[in-house]
């Protein structure tokens, strides 16, 4: 078996679930070798009945008599008690009656469920697997791989495919020196991804995380120092001039600016007129303003008659940015001719839009990052904006100066890494840093609670929305059962529908959607058709309505804190009083600690470095900043030592031999020219 075979080699592998593994991006055998677990189940010591809490739990009980199945409608209800020494509890299965023959009355067994409590029924535990004692005890012994999985894939499809790829005797050529691992003591790359979907234990699978994180950063920065030495100092193709143009509409705008943006606005201008091109990274926490730059950026490249694009994670970020350039021509007279790219268009309009971007008929182009990538050609394009820049893929910096076009590159982001790491990470970049924010604006006023506030919570929506603002409210998931005790937006809904009257308006938004259609619900919230929308994390970022003044994050225990940040920054963009509640669906300890962050302040660089404080090393896989810091296993706030201990190896390395000549720099080079750097980089929330 080679790693660059199809996984179809594999016994058991067809062509079917071959269609379903490439979905998840999993091609060879190299892919499925690399694709890790999100982190594992282990199978707790079962504990007694009275000290069952809410959420997972294993407990041991003998069953109570004999279980009872009754019929509502569609529905087979199997319930039964279960007791010990310390107490008794309900379990219930749904459509599962055979249930009834499986389970002996007086016998023991272990039951591993959710824990689940209304009103109604009191404590239960719905659909528990049940394992023999002996069998438990077995499993106890083991960590079981979580991987992530799309519908018709189990974790057992994977780790059968993984656990033969690994009997079969495959080898895995070392990338580092042996003396970097030796010296962090790092495990060779063969044990590591051994270990990291069959580790023998939670030591073991640290070590293996820590190796493979390490390569990861080490990769990464390999490849942006590499593309740091083909970028500096390019000649600026696309020379400006400053045009009265741009003072003027600076002297229109309804407000001034802030100190911060004129000082960067200045960087940002002076080197749009060098000589050399721009690279440059602007770091400005949410709300500081970090649009107005972009539009200045592109005014000046339209009044040297060049065109610009601007990227957006996000259709609906995108639109947004696409609108408010297009009112703002008009209003302020500006030469601008914006044209939006995405993929909701039709063919046609797409096809229309290329041809007009090509023949230089239009000199503003928005779009989403694959879109602006993939398909278009420019006329003249000197400038890419990219907005929202979280995910630290190379290929996407890179793409426009390996195709020989020396653009100029400005990225926006409000990603609270302290300014130590984002020099690391971003270090083929300039930095300009907004740190103030607009004056008029009341600090936002947060709150942390339980479900139990929610009734107040509701009132006080109801008041803002009787003032005429309105409210987002974030569930993590999309529709019931993905996730057992989990709030998700189609429910929610429907929830708040029958707690307020029908005249608040209430709208449910959320990634599987049209495209059109989380446009339409974006354009009529923006618009104040909508008073509540209830959404995913979808609306993470850059979304502005300053109207909006309620914010109120669900089971905000699921969400890493800068995500929760980045969430509330939808709030307080206006000059309205705002409010952000978060709804910790648990008590638990450090979960509290970690939102009491955030209570706290709104200052997001403040918030990132207490979490990485509190956090620490030694977390196996913590709360991941999902959509923030896409790296696979990596997480640049939890394992920013490891980050910095990567940085210095290869900055050691390119000083020591730059065209990396020397044998055991002899993969690295076989890697960069094989192209398996490059992390999957465009994931559209
Ligand atoms: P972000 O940095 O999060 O991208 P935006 O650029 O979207 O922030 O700006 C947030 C809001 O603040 C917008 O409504 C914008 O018009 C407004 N704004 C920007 N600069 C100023 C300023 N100097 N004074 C007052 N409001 C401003
Ligand atoms: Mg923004």
């Amino acid at each position: 078996m080679k790693l660059t075979d199809s996984v179809l080699v594999l016994k058991g592998i067809g062509q079917k679930t071959a269609d379903l593994f490439e979905k998840m991006n999993l091609k060879t055998i190299e892919d499925l070798l690399f694709y890790f677990p999100r982190g594992y189940e282990k199978y707790q010591e079962p504990i007694a009945i009275n000290q069952l809490s809410d959420g997972m739990n294993a407990f041991c009980g003998k069953v109570d008599g004999r279980p009872v199945s009754k019929k509502v409608r569609h529905l087979t209800i199997t319930t039964l008690f279960v007791s010990d020494l310390t107490g008794k509890i309900q379990l219930t299965f749904f459509n599962m009656p055979f249930i009834a023959n499986a389970l002996k009355p007086g016998e023991a067994y272990v039951f591993r469920g959710v824990i689940r409590e209304t009103a109604k029924t009191g404590t239960y535990c719905e659909h528990p697997k049940i394992f023999k004692k002996e069998e438990y005890q077995k499993r106890m012994q083991s960590l079981y791989p979580v991987y992530p999985l799309v519908k018709g894939v189990t974790h057992a499809t994977i780790t059968k495919a993984i656990l033969q790829i690994l009997s079969s005797g495959f080898s895995l050529e070392e990338r580092l020196p042996f003396t970097i691992l030796q010296k962090y003591d790092l495990l060779p790359i063969q044990e590591a991804i051994l270990q990291i979907h069959l580790p023998l234990n939670e030591i073991s699978a640290a070590n293996a995380r820590r190796r493979l994180v390490f390569d990861e950063f080490f990769l990464f920065l390999f490849s942006i120092a590499l593309l740091r030495n083909e970028t500096e100092k390019m000649q600026n193709c696309y020379p400006c001039i400053e045009t009265a143009d741009i003072p003027r509409f600076i002297e229109r705008l309804p407000f001034n600016l802030t100190k911060a943006q004129t000082n960067v606005w200045n960087e940002v201008k002076q080197e749009l007129m060098s000589e050399f091109v721009m690279n440059r990274l602007i770091q400005g926490d949410v709300g500081s303003g970090k649009t107005i730059i972009a539009v200045l950026a592109m005014i000046m490249s339209a009044t040297n008659g060049f065109q610009s694009a601007m990227m957006a994670p996000t259709e609906v970020l995108a639109r947004q940015h696409f609108e408010l350039v297009k009112s703002m021509a008009t209003q302020y007279a500006l030469p601008l001719k914006p044209i939006l790219l995405t993929g909701s268009l039709s063919v046609k309009e797409k096809k229309l839009a290329q041809n007009l971007i090509r023949d230089n008929e239009v000199n503003v182009v928005f779009g989403t990052h694959a879109l602006i990538q993939d398909h278009v050609r420019f006329h003249t394009l000197s400038l890419v904006i990219t907005d929202e820049q979280h995910r630290f893929g190379v290929r996407q910096r890179e793409t426009f100066a390996d195709k020989g076009m020396q653009t100029h590159v400005l990225v926006m982001s409000a990603t609270p890494i302290p300014r130590s790491l984002a020099m690391i990470l971003f270090g083929d970049m300039n930095l300009s840093v907004m740190d103030e924010l607009p004056r008029n604006r009341l600090p936002i006023k947060n709150c942390v609670v339980d479900h139990k506030f929610r009734k107040k919570a509701y009132e006080l929506m109801q008041d803002e929305i009787h003032h005429g603002r309105q409210v987002y409210v974030i569930c993590p998931m999309i529709e019931e059962g993905e996730m057992d005790g989990l709030e998700n937006v189609s429910d929610y809904k429907t929830k708040l529908k029958s707690f307020f009257p029908d005249s608040i308006r209430i709208e449910a938004l959320h990634g599987k959607m049209k495209p059109i259609e989380k446009n339409r619900i974006m354009e009529r919230y923006a618009e104040g058709l909508i008073d509540i929308l209830v959404s995913t994390t979808v609306i993470e970022v850059g979304i502005n309505v300053p109207n909006a003044t309620i914010m109120m994050i669900e089971n905000a225990e699921r969400f890493g804190l800068a995500q929760l940040h980045q969430l509330r920054g939808r709030v307080g963009r206006g000059k309205h009083q705002s409010y952000c509640i978060f709804v910790s669906g648990t008590n638990n300890q450090t979960t509290m600690d970690r939102l009491s962050i955030l209570n706290n302040s709104n200052d997001g660089f403040k918030i990132a470095e207490e979490d990485m404080k509190l956090r620490g090393p030694g977390d196996l896989f913590g709360i991941r900043q999902s959509g923030m810091m896409d790296f696979v296993l990596a997480d640049v706030f939890q394992d920013a030592t490891i980050l910095q201990e990567a940085q210095k190896e290869v900055a050691a390395i390119l000083v020591e031999d730059p065209t990396l000549s020397k044998p055991e720099h002899a993969r690295l080079k076989w890697l960069k020219e094989h192209d398996r750097y490059h992390q999957v980089d465009f994931r559209t929330i």
